[in-house]
């Protein structure tokens, strides 16, 4: 059944998604999938919560067998529905917000304060108003932020005491990437040597790094736990480090098809191959003097370890990175601390796929294929240059006639000659007919949400739950643009 579902649409050359198995259920029965469509519209984000209480177990059972009390908190960025809200409250996770609406929410939803981290990039008065009002902890990144915060304390007083806050760093280590996120330690010290910082109670350290690298954490970590040692010398008793998200997941089932897309897609860029992508798009990289130059814009759609392998390869790196006979486990409990993480894509893996409606089917002026979806780039979007995985094409009893097998790309509603909903070609054994469903699977992880937007009016896509062999509209609601009265 699986193959089967899978015949209708192959990348060139193929990526073949990992799919959950309320995905390829749901994807098997054409007259379920064209019914949400016709119900929500097109597109339509479907979510599913099953696998994310597994995916965090992954984390805290690696930790749990390497003696670290890990303590999970949902990167609520990563899909904007109260569906993963509910679902990380019940699997007594935490959550991690990134504005005053979403900690708003997060609150209304039940989550208990405790149980949440505000780790916004900027934080406005308003938002350190509620932070403050409700109790949660408020990773500070600045000076500004830091006294902006501190005189809010002074100024309204913190009903249950002093406000929990981490401070977060960035790595001074020459090995970690430059950010422009937090402070260097010796910056937060020189800031707390020179205040008073009663309305404080520090709680913990906090980091997030760019990337997936379990090495670059466990430096960092060292550094964190040195930071822990700094604060005790000054009186403060924290009691957690954060390490943020970027934690591995991997799309593909097959590490062979990633490396095959590789070389095939790195020849292509160089002129020696047959081009794979929309006017041989290089990702990133391209030709210079026969050499590619530049790195590759898109996430290691096949990766490992991930998860809870990655947690223990983390142990290891951390124990590797120093001459003194030292374990995560063993530095964390002699300070009192546990260890948390604000994993978002990861968590999410395998609880949401995007479905959209193919409208026509033409060629550009040079003959290029092109398949129309009723859908626009920024509803199957992250920050990277593409997202790679074949699509699973349904053809349901209200598609009309298919044409001839044939190659070519997806395209979307903006007025805009880019405006390529996937970037590579796509091959369509048994021809595209107007009514099919495009399934885009794996997308709760930032590509429904992350840069979506309601250009040329357009209406965002409505998010449905899976749930009981139905769907309902996620509580978020108001997803859809109200028609403006006239
Ligand atoms: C984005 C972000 C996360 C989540 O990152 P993932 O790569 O989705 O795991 C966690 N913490 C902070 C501070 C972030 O900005």
């Amino acid at each position: 059944m699986n193959s089967d579902i899978r015949k209708m649409c192959v990348g060139l050359p193929p990526l073949t998604a990992r799919l959950e198995n309320w995905m390829s259920e749901l994807l098997s029965d054409p007259t379920a999938t064209e019914r949400v469509v016709n119900e929500y519209g097109s597109p339509v984000n479907v979510i599913h919560t099953g696998a994310l209480r597994r995916n965090a177990a992954e984390l805290t059972d690696a930790a749990a067998f390497h003696g670290v009390d890990l303590r999970v908190f949902f990167a609520r960025k990563a899909n904007k529905a109260l569906s993963f809200v509910d679902a990380s409250n019940q699997a007594g996770l935490g959550v991690d917000v990134a504005s005053e609406r979403e900690l708003r929410q997060v609150l209304k939803r039940g989550v208990p304060p405790q149980n949440v981290i505000v780790t916004a990039a900027v934080k406005p008065p308003r938002l350190l108003e509620l932070s403050l009002s409700t109790g949660v902890t408020v990773a500070l990144d600045n000076y500004d932020e830091a006294d902006a915060y501190l005189a809010l304390t002074a100024a309204l007083g913190a009903g249950g005491g002093p406000a929990p806050v981490a401070l977060r760093i960035a790595s001074q280590n020459g090995d970690i990437a430059p950010t422009r996120f937090g402070l260097s330690v010796p910056d937060w010290l020189e800031w707390l040597d020179a205040r008073d910082t009663a309305g404080f109670r520090i709680d913990g350290i906090h980091f997030h790094l760019h990337g997936y690298s379990a090495r670059d954490r466990a430096l960092v970590l060292s550094e964190a736990v040195a930071a822990i040692d700094d604060l005790r010398q000054r009186g403060h008793s924290p009691t957690f480090i954060d390490m943020g998200g970027g934690i591995p997941m991997s799309y593909l089932n097959d590490e062979a098809q990633w490396n095959a897309f590789e070389s095939a897609h790195k020849a292509a860029t160089l002129g020696e191959g047959p081009p794979l992508t929309w006017r041989n798009d290089g990702f990133g990289r391209r030709a210079e003097a026969g050499a590619l130059v530049g790195t590759r814009n898109t996430y290691p759609y096949y990766q490992a370890p991930v998860r809870g392998d990655w947690f223990s390869a983390l142990v290891d790196a951390y124990s590797n990175s120093s001459d003194r006979p030292r374990t995560l486990a063993s530095d964390l409990r002699e300070r009192g601390l546990h260890l948390r993480c604000e994993p978002g894509r990861s968590l999410l893996d395998g609880c949401g796929v995007t479905f959209a409606r193919v409208l026509f089917r033409k060629r550009t002026s040079d003959g290029i294929p092109l398949v129309g979806l009723e859908m626009n780039r920024t509803q199957c979007r992250s920050t990277s240059a593409d997202f790679l995985l074949d699509p699973v094409l349904v053809r349901g009893p209200r598609s009309g006639h298919p044409n001839q097998p044939f190659s070519g790309y997806l395209v979307g509603a903006y007025c805009v000659e880019d405006e390529l909903i996937l970037r590579r070609e796509l091959s369509f054994p048994h021809g595209v007919a107007v009514g099919d469903i495009v399934a885009l699977p794996n997308t709760a992880g930032y590509l429904m949400h992350i840069l979506e937007s309601e250009s040329h009016q357009l209406p965002l896509a409505h998010n449905v739950v899976a749930r009981d062999g139905g769907f309902v509209e996620d509580d978020l609601g108001g997803a859809a643009t109200r028609e403006p009265r006239l």
